[in-house]
């Protein structure tokens, strides 16, 4: 059984449909790379996987739980961690409250302080500071150190590396290899696809609120996941040879 299972979900601003049908499964221990253009509608996927945004039909079940009704704080304690897209921070409280905020709501895990620090070594330099203050991608490391703190069983990142300089995205991304290492579930939108592609095991492409290719990373090639992305997939579906 998948720990996420995701069928038939339509979601909406208004008139505009933002996610169209999609059904997707998600392995323990899979890191899924959500890829597409800017408007595919992956942020509305990752959010309404959370319980962040309302859909309109489609289920969402974690653990063989029915979670489509459920709020996000819910989900939440089941185990189902969002970081969102510009991170929302408590600007005001220092790296050290926004953890252990988080932390109030944990599950039992190996994540903790200590572990979070250890991931993330630029947060044991910044601990005491605010996170206001925070350069990005400290603050990104906060953010997803904030979410590991639940001891969550599928993280969902929405693009770690927006608005991050190139050294900051490559400390982002080692700290997440250890998270990896660690066994985690993930979902990852990230608009780098060779970075994508190096670091999930699966990836799906959306188009216009549609999974129009999805499979194995070491199955597909940077080729055919690009043509997906602009809507040129070839009629074989692009698998590798
Ligand atoms: P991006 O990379 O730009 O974040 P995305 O693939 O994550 O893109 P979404 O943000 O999910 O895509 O947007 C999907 C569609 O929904 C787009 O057409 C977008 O304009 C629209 N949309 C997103 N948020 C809202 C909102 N709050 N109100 C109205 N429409 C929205």
């Amino acid at each position: 059984m998948s720990l996420l299972d995701v069928a038939a979900l339509d979601a909406r601003y208004g008139l505009l449909q933002a996610v169209r049908g999609v059904t997707l499964a998600l392995g323990e221990g899979e890191i899924l790379a959500l890829v597409g253009a800017n408007g595919a509608g992956k942020t509305t996927l990752l959010r309404s996987i959370a319980g962040a945004h309302r859909i309109t039909s489609g289920t969402i079940a974690f653990d063989g739980v029915d979670v489509t009704a459920m709020p996000a704080n819910r989900r939440v304690a089941m185990g189902i961690a969002l970081v969102p897209e510009g991170r929302r921070l408590f600007g005001g409280m220092t790296v050290e409250e926004n953890l252990k905020v988080a932390g109030r709501v944990r599950r039992p895990g190996r994540w903790n302080v200590d572990a979070v620090l250890d991931a993330f070594p630029v947060l044991r330099d910044n601990y005491k500071r605010r996170s206001g203050d925070l350069s990005g991608g400290q603050q990104q490391a906060t953010a997803i150190g904030r979410a590991l703190m639940t001891n969550p069983r599928v993280l969902l990142l929405d693009e770690v590396s927006l608005g991050l300089s190139p050294v900051a995205v490559g400390m982002v991304y080692e700290s997440l290899q250890t998270v990896i290492a660690s066994g985690a579930t993930i979902v990852l939108v990230e608009q780098d696809l060779g970075r994508a592609l190096r670091i999930a095991t699966h990836v799906a492409c959306m188009l216009e609120g549609n999974i129009v290719l999805e499979g194995r990373a070491s199955e597909l090639t940077r080729e055919a996941v690009t043509q997906a992305y602009f809507g040129l997939r070839r009629a074989d579906g692009g698998r590798a040879s």
